[in-house]
């Protein structure tokens, strides 16, 4: 076998257990995905395996419509909404989907969560915007997370009755940008409870973004 799909099998597998590690997840739900450089191809989770049974072996790998070229089991049930992605973003080097409690609360109320907290001007740039309702089976949550995402800063995109959408350079940044969804929609709701939480004006958002971006640390480009 292919040692670049071995190595992405292996990544992938991996990072399945970061979603449980910082509790994005429960029972299958939520899923990674990472492109095969140089190749039309992805590796995803396979559907209804529990996060314990996953292995670099199990997982699955597909072509970039979603069919499947290697793998025992069906890919998870989101593999076409991944699959969009990868067709038209092809900066996208990883894919993450998660049910996550605190992003969730905010998609099902179709509530963008408002860029006002600094880690979040770094890490989001922006807020974290709503993408339409849409059903399972065809290209509409696909279509929904490139239209929204497409020209935003923001890597995540909360599906509106739904769930988390996230986009990196490769998997792990997409892994990263979900944990830091979750958190700052945990934060920001928090803040609610309280009283309105107080907005950064947008030339400070656009310079925290830049310097995080930029200059902190290695570049993060997604
Ligand atoms: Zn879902």
């Amino acid at each position: 076998m292919n040692a670049t799909i071995d190595r992405i099998r292996r990544q992938v597998s991996d990072l399945h257990q970061e979603l449980v590690r910082y509790n994005l997840v429960v029972w299958t739900a939520g899923n990674v995905s990472a492109r095969v450089p140089g190749e039309d191809l992805l590796v995803i989770k396979p559907s209804g395996v529990p996060y314990d049974e996953l292995t670099p072996a199990n997982m699955i790998v597909c072509d970039l419509d979603g069919k499947v070229v290697e793998g025992e089991h069906a890919p998870s049930s989101d593999t076409a909404a991944h699959a969009y992605v990868y067709r038209h973003l092809p900066e996208v080097g990883g894919v993450v989907h998660t049910h996550s409690t605190y992003s969730c609360a905010w998609a099902a109320r179709g509530e963008a969560v408002p860029c006002v907290l600094t880690a979040m001007a770094d890490e989001f740039g922006a807020e974290i915007p709503v993408g339409p309702f849409a059903l399972i089976g065809d290209d509409s949550i696909g279509r929904g997370i490139v239209d929204t995402l497409r020209g935003h800063r923001s890597p995540a995109v909360l599906m509106q009755n739904h769930g988390v959408f996230t986009i990196g350079k490769d998997a792990e940044a997409a892994v990263k940008a979900a944990v830091m969804c979750e958190d700052v929609a945990r934060t920001v709701h928090l803040s609610r409870q309280l009283g309105e939480p107080l907005p950064i004006a947008q030339a400070d958002i656009d310079s925290l973004n830049h310097r995080y971006q930029n200059v902190y640390g290695q570049p993060q480009a997604r």
